[in-house]
């Protein structure tokens, strides 16, 4: 039986694991952490009980891959639950944008923009199924569905700024800032339409859905499956040096580019080694987590039934803040993600104490305290947030990426999303796993199709590992 090593357990190790193992090998995973999982953690950070996703909160694009529906997780222990706002974007004074789970709904409380937002976002969503299908893979492809790529493909090329010409009212515009915003790039710059126009349309299609009991039930159930086809994981082990794998007929690395070289030296090819060396990481995020008493007060009454919040202020705020944490500097009012998934899953609060994680964009490796400039952007938005905080945990940068390498400088994202990396991650090749030493692939997020928990990019990579050694 052949033997195969997969260094880390982040969701696309793991996927990049029960797929080989599925396949009939004797498959073991290697995971520095003491706990398995990587961006699928959930801890107790703020009070006993209460529950905080440590990254991956929200799940548009796991619900129907490949790979989930050939591994059914919701029959290993995932159960997904939704909030009843996807996503929120609270303005001055009341106002706001919020994203339900129909485009028609939708677009009526978008008012004079309403027609353009269904313009926009009703065929996306319509052809969701085929367009995800596309891009939920390496970009070097012949398209099954040439057409629906091409209606994605000619909003994701332009700046998000174009896009937001399409709405006049500031609500509209934020809130398509606030999706577009995901992609942590200046929103002027090409190509950075493109996450927000894919997690903008899988809202509709899909929802931005929380697993209950928190993610970490995504690599539980990973991990039930891999056991019933016979692998294993064995945690608390770092692994340094390629010829630590030297026993392994394939080795899969979900890791950074850059990590990948150290740990190959002397076996990879130079000029793989090179090109991995040169892979551009993004900007970080400053991490808080909260236990807030009742909730918070918005006063954008969607924001309270939303499990998403972009607390960011206007479109230009939002422009603003994302160039300055690109050109390396701290903006005064940063852009905050922050997660309600409480909301969708009420097991995760303890009576009217509720978890609350959010993250600030900011420069990589940012080494300032950023807390205070995320608790007034909350404030600014929902007077009186503050007096309901009753726990609170901080990670910024250095610590996220203490707690999983693969997070280097607190991008979370493992690469950051220029239009070149968009198209080809790690390298300019037509085999984006082929790691540059026999039987060796990259499977982590640093590879097609990117970020994101739905283990597709492990999926690839071992489709990919098992094609090189039937040759
Ligand atoms: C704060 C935050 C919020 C996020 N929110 C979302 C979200 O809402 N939705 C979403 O889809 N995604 C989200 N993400 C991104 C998502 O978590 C990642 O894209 C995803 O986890 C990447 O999976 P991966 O398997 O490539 O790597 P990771 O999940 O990063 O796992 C890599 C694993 O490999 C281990 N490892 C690395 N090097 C070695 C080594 N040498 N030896 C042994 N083990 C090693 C690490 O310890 C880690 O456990 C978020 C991430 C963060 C941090």
């Amino acid at each position: 039986m052949a033997k195969a090593v997969v260094v880390g357990s982040g969701p696309n190790g793991l996927a990049a694991a029960v797929t080989l193992a599925a396949e009939g090998l004797d498959v073991t995973v290697l995971e520095a952490s003491d706990v398995p999982g990587g961006g699928t953690r959930t801890i107790e950070a703020t009070l006993p009980g209460l529950l905080h996703d440590e990254c991956s909160g929200f799940h548009p694009l796991a619900l129907d891959t490949v790979f989930a529906r050939r591994f059914d997780l919701t029959a290993h222990g995932v159960e997904w639950a939704w909030p009843e706002v996807q996503y929120a974007h609270p303005l001055d004074a009341g106002r706001g944008g919020a994203v339900l789970r129909s485009v028609a709904e939708t677009a009526d409380g978008l008012g004079p923009d309403g027609a353009s937002y269904a313009r926009i976002f009703g065929p996306l969503t319509r052809h969701f199924d085929a367009i995800a299908e596309e891009f939920l893979q390496p970009m070097t492809h012949v398209p099954r569905h040439p057409l629906a790529l091409g209606r994605f493909g000619l909003q994701a090329v332009a700046p998000a700024t174009w896009v937001a010409r399409c709405f006049r009212t500031e609500e509209a515009r934020a809130l398509w800032g606030g999706v577009a915003a995901h992609a942590f790039r200046p929103l002027g710059s090409p190509m950075s339409s493109a996450i927000g126009t894919a997690l903008g349309a899988a809202a509709h299609r899909f929802g931005w859905p929380v697993a209950v009991g928190g993610s970490a039930s995504i690599a539980a159930a990973m991990i039930e499956l891999l056991h019933i086809y016979g692998g294993k994981v064995e945690t608390g082990v770092t692994v340094t040096d390629a010829a630590e794998l030297a026993d392994y007929d394939i080795r899969m690395l979900d890791t950074s580019p850059g990590a990948a070289a150290d740990l190959l030296r002397g076996v990879q090819r130079p000029r793989v080694a090179r090109a991995y060396r040169r892979f551009r990481h993004g900007p970080g995020v400053f991490q808080l987590a909260f236990a807030v008493e009742g909730g918070i007060p918005w006063s954008y009454e969607p924001a309270s039934r939303a499990g998403t919040v972009h607390v960011a202020g206007s479109l230009a705020e939002t422009v603003e803040a994302e160039r300055a944490i690109e050109r390396g500097r701290m903006p005064e009012r940063p852009f905050v993600l922050l997660g309600q998934q409480y909301l969708a899953d009420p097991s995760r609060s303890q009576g009217q104490i509720h978890p609350i994680d959010c993250y600030a964009h900011v420069p990589r490796g940012y080494e300032g305290d950023v807390s205070e400039s995320i608790i007034t952007q909350i404030e600014r938005f929902a007077p009186g947030f503050r007096e309901r905080i009753v726990g609170r945990s901080v990670r910024s940068p250095r610590q996220i990426a203490a707690d999983n390498r693969n997070f280097g400088g607190g991008d979370i994202l493992t690469g950051a999303n220029t239009p070149r990396q968009l198209v080809f991650r790690p390298r300019a090749t037509l085999h984006p796993y082929d790691a540059g030493a026999p039987g060796t692939y990259l499977c982590s997020a640093a590879t097609p199709p990117g970020a994101g928990a739905h283990g597709m990019a492990g999926y690839w990579a071992a489709r990919r590992a098992m094609t090189g050694l039937r040759h």
